[in-house]
Protein backbone atom coordinates (compact mmCIF):
# COMPACT_ATOMS: atom_id res chain seq x y z
CA UNK A 1 0.00 0.00 0.00
CA UNK A 2 1.33 3.17 -0.69
CA UNK A 3 1.14 6.37 1.71
CA UNK A 4 1.09 9.62 0.66
CA UNK A 5 1.52 12.84 2.17
CA UNK A 6 2.54 15.72 -0.54
CA UNK A 7 -0.93 16.57 -2.61
CA UNK A 8 1.72 17.08 -5.75
CA UNK A 9 2.92 13.46 -5.53
CA UNK A 10 -0.78 12.39 -4.50
CA UNK A 11 -1.61 14.29 -7.89
CA UNK A 12 1.44 12.90 -10.20
CA UNK A 13 0.09 9.36 -8.68
CA UNK A 14 -3.79 10.20 -9.81
CA UNK A 15 -2.51 11.30 -13.32
CA UNK A 16 -0.49 8.06 -13.65
CA UNK A 17 -3.46 6.12 -12.82
CA UNK A 18 -5.66 7.14 -15.04
CA UNK A 19 -3.23 7.46 -18.31
CA UNK A 20 -2.80 3.75 -17.68
CA UNK A 21 -6.73 3.70 -17.45
CA UNK A 22 -7.05 2.53 -14.05
CA UNK A 23 -10.73 3.81 -11.87
CA UNK A 24 -9.82 5.65 -8.76
CA UNK A 25 -12.01 4.97 -5.91
CA UNK A 26 -12.04 7.34 -3.34
CA UNK A 27 -12.84 7.53 0.66
CA UNK A 28 -12.34 10.48 2.10
CA UNK A 29 -12.27 10.36 6.36
CA UNK A 30 -11.03 12.03 9.62
CA UNK A 31 -8.85 8.43 10.71
CA UNK A 32 -9.54 6.47 13.60
CA UNK A 33 -11.31 3.63 11.61
CA UNK A 34 -13.93 1.38 12.47
CA UNK A 35 -16.20 -0.98 10.56
CA UNK A 36 -17.92 1.68 9.18
CA UNK A 37 -15.30 3.46 6.94
CA UNK A 38 -13.99 -0.31 6.27
CA UNK A 39 -17.17 -0.94 5.05
CA UNK A 40 -17.22 2.29 2.84
CA UNK A 41 -13.33 0.84 1.45
CA UNK A 42 -14.81 -2.25 0.50
CA UNK A 43 -17.59 -0.54 -1.59
CA UNK A 44 -14.85 1.46 -3.41
CA UNK A 45 -12.85 -1.87 -4.04
CA UNK A 46 -16.18 -2.73 -6.68
CA UNK A 47 -15.93 0.39 -7.97
CA UNK A 48 -12.18 0.98 -8.02
CA UNK A 49 -8.77 -0.50 -9.28
CA UNK A 50 -7.14 2.08 -7.02
CA UNK A 51 -8.62 2.74 -3.84
CA UNK A 52 -7.67 5.77 -2.07
CA UNK A 53 -8.31 6.73 1.74
CA UNK A 54 -7.44 10.05 3.22
CA UNK A 55 -6.92 10.55 6.30
CA UNK A 56 -6.86 14.60 7.80
CA UNK A 57 -8.94 16.19 10.42
CA UNK A 58 -10.12 18.96 8.69
CA UNK A 59 -9.88 21.80 10.86
CA UNK A 60 -12.47 23.85 9.14
CA UNK A 61 -15.20 21.68 10.06
CA UNK A 62 -14.27 22.12 13.83
CA UNK A 63 -15.52 25.28 15.25
CA UNK A 64 -13.37 26.99 18.72
CA UNK A 65 -14.39 25.07 21.47
CA UNK A 66 -14.91 21.90 19.49
CA UNK A 67 -13.26 18.50 19.72
CA UNK A 68 -10.27 19.22 16.97
CA UNK A 69 -7.05 19.05 19.53
CA UNK A 70 -9.01 15.52 21.23
CA UNK A 71 -9.96 13.99 18.27
CA UNK A 72 -8.77 10.42 18.55
CA UNK A 73 -5.45 9.55 16.13
CA UNK A 74 -4.02 6.30 15.30
CA UNK A 75 -2.37 6.52 12.10
CA UNK A 76 -0.43 3.70 11.85
CA UNK A 77 -3.32 1.42 13.03
CA UNK A 78 -5.91 2.91 10.78
CA UNK A 79 -3.36 1.87 7.39
CA UNK A 80 -2.94 -2.04 8.23
CA UNK A 81 -7.42 -1.68 8.70
CA UNK A 82 -7.23 -0.35 5.70
CA UNK A 83 -5.08 -2.06 3.57
CA UNK A 84 -7.01 -4.98 5.32
CA UNK A 85 -10.02 -3.52 3.83
CA UNK A 86 -8.68 -3.49 0.06
CA UNK A 87 -7.27 0.14 0.55
CA UNK A 88 -4.37 0.68 -2.14
CA UNK A 89 -3.27 4.16 -0.91
CA UNK A 90 -3.40 6.48 2.07
CA UNK A 91 -3.17 10.23 1.28
CA UNK A 92 -2.49 11.81 4.85
CA UNK A 93 -1.57 15.30 4.28
CA UNK A 94 -0.13 18.09 7.05
CA UNK A 95 -2.50 20.63 7.78
CA UNK A 96 0.14 23.12 6.44
CA UNK A 97 0.24 20.92 3.09
CA UNK A 98 -3.83 22.11 2.78
CA UNK A 99 -4.56 25.38 4.47
CA UNK A 100 -1.27 27.03 3.98
CA UNK A 101 -0.33 30.83 4.66
CA UNK A 102 -2.88 33.39 3.05
CA UNK A 103 -5.37 30.56 2.85
CA UNK A 104 -8.63 32.08 1.75
CA UNK A 105 -11.17 30.09 -0.47
CA UNK A 106 -14.14 28.06 0.84
CA UNK A 107 -17.21 26.38 -0.89
CA UNK A 108 -20.34 26.88 0.95
CA UNK A 109 -24.06 26.32 0.06
CA UNK A 110 -26.63 28.25 0.63
CA UNK A 111 -29.74 26.15 1.69
CA UNK A 112 -28.78 22.68 2.87
CA UNK A 113 -26.85 23.59 5.48
CA UNK A 114 -29.73 25.68 6.94
CA UNK A 115 -31.22 22.30 8.90
CA UNK A 116 -30.08 20.16 11.27
CA UNK A 117 -26.59 19.68 12.35
CA UNK A 118 -25.65 22.65 10.05
CA UNK A 119 -27.99 25.35 12.53
CA UNK A 120 -25.89 23.85 15.83
CA UNK A 121 -22.39 23.79 13.73
CA UNK A 122 -22.88 26.78 11.71
CA UNK A 123 -19.47 26.39 10.02
CA UNK A 124 -19.07 23.02 9.55
CA UNK A 125 -20.78 22.39 6.03
CA UNK A 126 -18.57 25.36 5.08
CA UNK A 127 -15.42 23.46 6.30
CA UNK A 128 -16.74 19.81 5.18
CA UNK A 129 -17.15 20.84 1.30
CA UNK A 130 -14.06 23.12 1.21
CA UNK A 131 -11.98 19.74 2.31
CA UNK A 132 -13.69 17.98 0.18
CA UNK A 133 -13.63 19.82 -3.06
CA UNK A 134 -9.44 20.28 -2.54
CA UNK A 135 -9.76 16.92 -1.62
CA UNK A 136 -11.25 15.94 -5.11
CA UNK A 137 -8.72 17.97 -7.02
CA UNK A 138 -6.16 16.55 -5.08
CA UNK A 139 -7.31 12.49 -5.50
CA UNK A 140 -8.78 12.99 -8.90
CA UNK A 141 -11.54 10.20 -8.56
CA UNK A 142 -13.62 8.44 -10.34
CA UNK A 143 -15.88 7.51 -7.87
CA UNK A 144 -16.02 8.63 -3.75
CA UNK A 145 -17.97 6.74 -1.20
CA UNK A 146 -19.79 8.20 1.35
CA UNK A 147 -21.47 7.13 4.97
CA UNK A 148 -25.78 7.53 5.47
CA UNK A 149 -23.96 8.05 9.02
CA UNK A 150 -23.59 11.32 8.22
CA UNK A 151 -26.76 12.43 6.02
CA UNK A 152 -26.90 15.48 5.26
CA UNK A 153 -23.55 15.17 4.37
CA UNK A 154 -24.12 12.89 1.86
CA UNK A 155 -26.87 15.60 0.81
CA UNK A 156 -24.28 18.32 0.57
CA UNK A 157 -21.84 16.18 -0.89
CA UNK A 158 -24.18 15.11 -3.66
CA UNK A 159 -25.40 18.63 -4.19
CA UNK A 160 -22.11 20.20 -4.50
CA UNK A 161 -20.72 17.45 -7.17
CA UNK A 162 -23.60 18.31 -8.91
CA UNK A 163 -23.41 22.33 -8.64
CA UNK A 164 -19.92 22.70 -9.66
CA UNK A 165 -19.64 19.81 -12.29
CA UNK A 166 -17.51 17.78 -10.53
CA UNK A 167 -17.08 15.22 -12.85
CA UNK A 168 -17.26 12.43 -9.90
CA UNK A 169 -19.76 9.66 -9.09
CA UNK A 170 -21.24 9.52 -5.30
CA UNK A 171 -22.13 6.38 -3.73
CA UNK A 172 -23.40 6.24 -0.16
CA UNK A 173 -23.05 3.23 2.39
CA UNK A 174 -25.34 2.03 4.86
CA UNK A 175 -24.79 2.88 8.31
CA UNK A 176 -22.43 0.11 10.57
CA UNK A 177 -23.85 -0.38 13.82
CA UNK A 178 -22.27 -1.84 16.50
CA UNK A 179 -24.16 -5.40 17.72
CA UNK A 180 -26.47 -3.49 20.01
CA UNK A 181 -27.62 -0.82 17.73
CA UNK A 182 -25.00 1.93 18.58
CA UNK A 183 -24.07 3.82 15.56
CA UNK A 184 -20.12 2.96 14.92
CA UNK A 185 -18.17 6.54 15.07
CA UNK A 186 -14.77 7.39 15.79
CA UNK A 187 -16.83 10.01 18.64
CA UNK A 188 -17.74 7.10 20.37
CA UNK A 189 -14.49 6.49 22.09
CA UNK A 190 -15.15 9.28 24.07
CA UNK A 191 -17.83 7.79 26.21
CA UNK A 192 -17.39 6.53 29.77
CA UNK A 193 -18.87 3.09 29.93
CA UNK A 194 -22.32 4.47 31.28
CA UNK A 195 -22.44 6.37 28.80
CA UNK A 196 -21.74 4.13 26.09
CA UNK A 197 -25.15 2.50 27.49
CA UNK A 198 -26.92 5.34 27.58
CA UNK A 199 -25.94 6.56 24.38
CA UNK A 200 -28.13 3.33 22.90
CA UNK A 201 -31.09 5.56 23.24
CA UNK A 202 -30.23 7.21 19.88
CA UNK A 203 -30.84 3.99 17.49
CA UNK A 204 -33.47 2.96 20.27
CA UNK A 205 -35.66 6.22 19.63
CA UNK A 206 -34.94 5.31 15.58
CA UNK A 207 -35.82 2.08 16.18
CA UNK A 208 -38.98 2.78 17.87
CA UNK A 209 -39.89 5.66 15.25
CA UNK A 210 -39.73 2.90 12.04
CA UNK A 211 -41.86 0.46 13.99
CA UNK A 212 -44.61 2.93 14.86
CA UNK A 213 -44.70 3.78 11.15
CA UNK A 214 -44.80 0.21 10.47
CA UNK A 215 -47.96 0.15 12.50
CA UNK A 216 -49.52 2.56 11.13
CA UNK A 217 -48.52 6.51 12.72
CA UNK A 218 -47.76 9.01 10.13
CA UNK A 219 -47.90 11.90 12.43
CA UNK A 220 -44.33 13.29 12.50
CA UNK A 221 -44.96 15.67 15.55
CA UNK A 222 -46.37 11.88 17.32
CA UNK A 223 -43.00 10.21 16.15
CA UNK A 224 -40.69 12.55 17.61
CA UNK A 225 -42.52 13.09 20.51
CA UNK A 226 -42.14 9.42 21.08
CA UNK A 227 -38.37 9.33 20.23
CA UNK A 228 -37.93 12.17 22.81
CA UNK A 229 -39.15 10.41 25.48
CA UNK A 230 -36.83 7.98 24.79
CA UNK A 231 -34.22 9.64 24.99
CA UNK A 232 -35.11 12.25 27.86
CA UNK A 233 -35.53 9.26 30.39
CA UNK A 234 -31.75 10.18 30.70
CA UNK A 235 -30.86 13.14 32.39
CA UNK A 236 -27.23 13.62 30.97
CA UNK A 237 -28.73 13.26 27.13
CA UNK A 238 -29.54 16.04 25.88
CA UNK A 239 -31.58 16.42 22.54
CA UNK A 240 -29.87 18.95 19.98
CA UNK A 241 -32.62 18.04 16.98
CA UNK A 242 -34.83 15.24 16.57
CA UNK A 243 -36.00 15.89 12.77
CA UNK A 244 -38.20 14.17 9.95
CA UNK A 245 -37.77 15.60 6.52
CA UNK A 246 -37.84 14.45 3.19
CA UNK A 247 -34.56 12.44 2.25
CA UNK A 248 -33.95 15.06 -0.78
CA UNK A 249 -34.88 18.48 -0.08
CA UNK A 250 -34.09 18.11 3.55
CA UNK A 251 -37.13 19.94 4.53
CA UNK A 252 -39.30 18.99 7.45
CA UNK A 253 -42.42 17.23 6.71
CA UNK A 254 -45.94 16.81 8.94
CA UNK A 255 -46.75 13.56 7.60
CA UNK A 256 -45.14 10.26 6.74
CA UNK A 257 -47.12 9.26 4.14
CA UNK A 258 -43.98 7.92 1.94
CA UNK A 259 -39.97 7.35 2.36
CA UNK A 260 -38.86 9.92 4.97
CA UNK A 261 -35.78 9.97 7.15
CA UNK A 262 -35.53 10.61 10.69
CA UNK A 263 -32.38 12.39 11.90
CA UNK A 264 -31.37 12.86 15.37
CA UNK A 265 -28.60 14.63 17.12
CA UNK A 266 -28.44 14.26 21.13
CA UNK A 267 -24.81 15.04 23.47
CA UNK A 268 -24.71 12.38 25.90
CA UNK A 269 -22.65 14.33 28.43
CA UNK A 270 -20.04 16.00 26.29
CA UNK A 271 -20.02 13.63 23.63
CA UNK A 272 -22.27 15.05 20.77
CA UNK A 273 -23.46 11.71 19.00
CA UNK A 274 -25.78 12.14 15.40
CA UNK A 275 -27.71 8.85 13.91
CA UNK A 276 -30.89 8.69 11.22
CA UNK A 277 -32.76 6.29 9.33
CA UNK A 278 -34.92 5.52 6.72
CA UNK A 279 -39.10 5.63 7.72
CA UNK A 280 -41.08 3.59 5.15
CA UNK A 281 -44.76 3.38 5.90
P1 LIG B 1 -15.39 10.52 9.51
O1 LIG B 1 -14.06 9.87 9.63
O2 LIG B 1 -16.22 10.45 10.73
O3 LIG B 1 -15.30 11.89 8.90
O4 LIG B 1 -16.21 9.66 8.45
C1 LIG B 1 -15.67 9.34 7.19
C2 LIG B 1 -16.73 8.66 6.36
O5 LIG B 1 -17.17 7.49 7.05
C3 LIG B 1 -17.98 9.55 6.16
O6 LIG B 1 -18.45 9.36 4.84
C4 LIG B 1 -18.94 8.99 7.17
O7 LIG B 1 -20.29 9.16 6.82
C5 LIG B 1 -18.58 7.51 7.13
N1 LIG B 1 -19.03 6.82 8.37
C6 LIG B 1 -18.77 7.19 9.64
N2 LIG B 1 -19.39 6.35 10.51
C7 LIG B 1 -20.05 5.45 9.75
C8 LIG B 1 -20.89 4.32 10.04
N3 LIG B 1 -21.18 3.95 11.29
N4 LIG B 1 -21.41 3.62 9.00
C9 LIG B 1 -21.13 3.97 7.72
N5 LIG B 1 -20.35 5.01 7.38
C10 LIG B 1 -19.82 5.74 8.37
Amino acid sequence: MNIISSPKDMQSFADQARAGGRVIAFIPTMGYLHDGHLSLIREGCRHGDEVVVSIFVNPTQFAPGEDLASYPRAFERDCLLAEGAGATTIFSPAERDLYGDGYQTFVALEKLPFHLCGLSRPTFFRGVATVVSKLFNIVKPHVAVFGEKDYQQLLVIRRMVSDLNFDIRIIGGPIIREADGLAMSSRNSYLTPGERQRALCLSKALKQAEAMVRDGVSGAADLIDAARKIITAHPDAVIDYIEIFDPETIEAVQTVDGPARMALAVKIGTTRLIDNTLLLP
